[in-house]
């Protein structure tokens, strides 16, 4: 057999993308939360799992370091998508990529032309083209985490940040402004593997198809 890598995760990616490898009969043989792994085997001698940073999957799969692996749309668009194929919308981790300012920021004012709006994001390509398309001057601040204390700080004006159940902003009283993007995970597949290794990836990803339609 074909040697296979798959990139993914830890959280909730790697959660839920457990039961589609479990319909494709694959069984990771260690659980990436509790072992501190990076390379994790699977019930097939030939299949095994690397566990990287959400925001590197695209990256591990592009160089073809691993064969195919699932990343956030979010990460994608951010990465820019050169070399992957991304045949298929997994409908995991679904969220929303939305802006979000201090509750009683006047943030129709503060978009108006010729304004100048500071903005905190771990997405800086994604939060330029909104507010490039929205004609809206930005000063872009670039974090990597914890974005919802940058304005409560005064670091921001705005986030650009994913929203799910929205508790985060409640709690951090802060509110949603404007919807960006839905977001969902992607199955995303190095081009030259899917040629080399067409008869071990392509039955992969129908059985992922099909679970994910009856998961609909
Ligand atoms: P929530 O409180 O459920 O709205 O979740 C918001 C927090 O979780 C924010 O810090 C987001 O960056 C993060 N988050 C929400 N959904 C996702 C996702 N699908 N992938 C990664 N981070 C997420």
């Amino acid at each position: 057999m074909k040697p296979l890598t798959i990139a993914l995760s830890k959280g909730r990616i790697f959660d839920e993308t457990l039961p589609l490898l479990a319909a494709a009969g694959i069984h990771p043989t260690e659980n990436p939360e509790k072992s501190r792994k990076l390379i994790i085997a699977t019930n097939h001698a030939h299949i095994r799992l690397v566990i990287v940073r959400a925001s590197d999957v695209p990256t591990y799969v592009q160089y073809g370091t691993a064969d195919f692996g699932i990343a956030g749309k979010d990460v994608l668009i951010e990465h820019g998508g050169d070399g992957l194929y991304q045949p298929l919308d997994l409908k995991i981790a679904q969220c929303r990529m939305m802006v979000a300012v201090r509750k009683g920021f006047d943030y129709a004012a503060a978009v108006q032309p010729g304004c100048r709006l500071r903005v905190a994001s771990k997405y800086p390509n994604i939060a330029a083209e909104h507010f490039a398309d929205k004609g809206v001057h930005v000063d872009l601040i670039k974090l990597y985490g914890s974005m919802e204390l940058a304005p409560l700080v005064g670091l921001s004006d705005a986030i650009v940040d994913l929203v799910s159940t929205g508790n985060t902003l409640k709690a951090n009283d802060l509110e949603a402004v404007e919807h960006i993007a839905d977001i969902s995970s992607r199955l995303i597949v190095n081009k030259a593997a899917l040629k080399l290794k067409y008869d071990v990836i392509q039955p992969i990803i129908d059985t992922f198809a099909a679970a994910t339609q009856q998961a609909a």
